[in-house]
């Protein structure tokens, strides 16, 4: 299936420059959506995961059937003071602006395996400060699974020490 076909490209969102991937027409599609899931599922079953990290808010998105079809827990990570108890913090640039993202401190145990899924890497910034998090707590990277990789923002290159999988690249 082609799920170019399902994802729509809007110019100069949110920012002018800016190509948006929009996913929201993929996941309406149940076809596309449940194919994309069973794409990511593929590679995710043979990283041997524990664990799948989804960042806030279209990780979710993924992360969650993903998580369910793998046998996984779920641990969201999430921008500031949305997570009660001991957190911990990290700071990351995003193709548009800054950011900052927390973990609950008990959501990752030493040896955990985890793999991080989000709807799309730019830069690679989001997963990097995941990436620091998670192994700030003890856990492990299996790898990392995104929907979209723009490829010339050079996200796989930041993530070189990473397993890096996407479903569709742009351009
Ligand atoms: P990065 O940190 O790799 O530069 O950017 C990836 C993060 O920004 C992801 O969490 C993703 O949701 C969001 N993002 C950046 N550009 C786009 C885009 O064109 N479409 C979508 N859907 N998300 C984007």
């Amino acid at each position: 299936m082609d799920l170019k076909k399902n994802i729509g490209i809007f110019a100069d969102f949110p920012k002018a420059g800016i190509s948006f991937k929009d996913i929201n027409s993929l996941i309406l599609n149940p076809k596309a959506f449940r194919y994309a899931i069973d794409e990511m599922a593929k590679v995710a079953k043979a990283l041997d995961a524990n664990i799948v990290v989804i960042p806030e808010a279209r990780g979710y998105i993924f992360g969650t059937p993903l998580a369910y079809l793998i046998g996984a827990g779920l641990v969201p990570v999430r921008k500031p003071g949305k997570l009660p108890g001991e957190v911990t913090s990290e700071s990351y640039d995003l193709e548009y602006g800054s950011n900052i993202v927390e973990i609950q401190k008990d959501a990752i145990k030493p040896g955990d395996r985890v793999i991080i899924v989000d709807d799309l890497l730019a830069t690679g910034g989001t997963m990097m400060a995941a990436t620091k998090l998670i192994e700030n707590l003890g856990g492990e990277i299996s790898g990392i699974i995104t929907l979209i990789e723009l490829t010339e923002l050079g996200g796989r290159e930041l993530l070189k020490d990473y397993f890096v999988h996407s479903i569709v690249t742009y351009p």
